[in-house]
């Protein structure tokens, strides 16, 4: 056993080369919803569907096309935590992902919702945020796209931004609307659940200290994918004043 410390305090336990893997406490989602519009998302349409070994989300667009929806908010489809909350830039621009815990099929199961291309971000990684928070405002990336929403449903936790490491199918997504229209309410069998946290392929292993340069930390080879780990709020902050 040894213990790595990592930039922002937090300490791990190594046993062999496998991280001990982190959860924290979420509360459940009791429902999902479209993560556009207050009224199931009527105002907007899918510019662009979900297709297998394709598009693996939906692009929502305002009913009025072009820039029309610039600055729009765009809401947390479900009660999570926030793992992801930067401007990626190249095609991403600022991003958000929101991990989900919820009951289905007789069973807790987790899943990740992607929000791309926002012009704002309102929320921090760690943060606890409830269904219907507002997580950013739709954008356009810089005028790269005309202003739409990249939204993202993802099974698999690992994905984050290096897509292109992960098959683009039903394993590791989900069709988003399909999957939000079958599932606008769910049972809650407790209020909060464990999910696993800082999962992202980019952030394990973290540098290991260098002993050739006095126990510096190497540099993160990819410091642009680099997601560094982070603390998530206790539950019980989302109820503090
Ligand atoms: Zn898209």
């Amino acid at each position: 056993m040894r213990s790595v410390f990592f930039p922002l305090g937090l300490s791990l336990a190594l046993t062999g080369s496998a991280l001990a893997q982190e959860t924290a406490q979420v509360r459940m989602a009791d429902g999902f919803d479209y993560p556009v519009g207050r009224d199931g998302a009527k105002a907007y349409y899918r510019a662009r569907g979900f297709r297998v070994n394709g598009h693996v989300g939906e692009d929502w667009n305002g009913a009025g096309g072009g820039d029309s929806d610039l600055g729009d908010p765009v809401y947390s489809i479900a009660h999570g935590v926030v793992v992801y909350a930067r401007d990626y830039r190249s095609g991403w621009g600022k991003v958000v992902i929101v991990r989900h815990a919820f009951f289905d099929n007789g069973q807790t199961q987790h899943a990740d919702s992607l929000y791309a291309h926002l012009h704002d971000i309102f929320v921090r990684e760690g943060q606890q945020i409830t269904r219907g928070e507002k997580v950013g405002t739709i954008g356009n990336n810089r005028g790269m796209y005309d202003a739409h929403l990249h939204f993202e449903l993802r099974k698999n936790l690992q994905v984050g931004l290096l897509r292109t490491s992960f098959a683009r199918d039903l394993s590791n997504y989900w069709d988003p609307t399909a999957f939000i229209v079958t599932r606008r309410e769910l049972p809650v069998p407790s209020l909060t659940a464990a999910v696993p946290i800082n999962t992202f392929p980019s952030v394990a292993p973290p540098p290991l200290p260098n002993p050739l340069v006095g126990g510096a930390s190497l540099r993160p080879q990819s410091p642009l994918r680099r997601s560094a780990p982070f603390k998530v709020d206790r539950f019980e902050d989302l109820r503090s004043p």
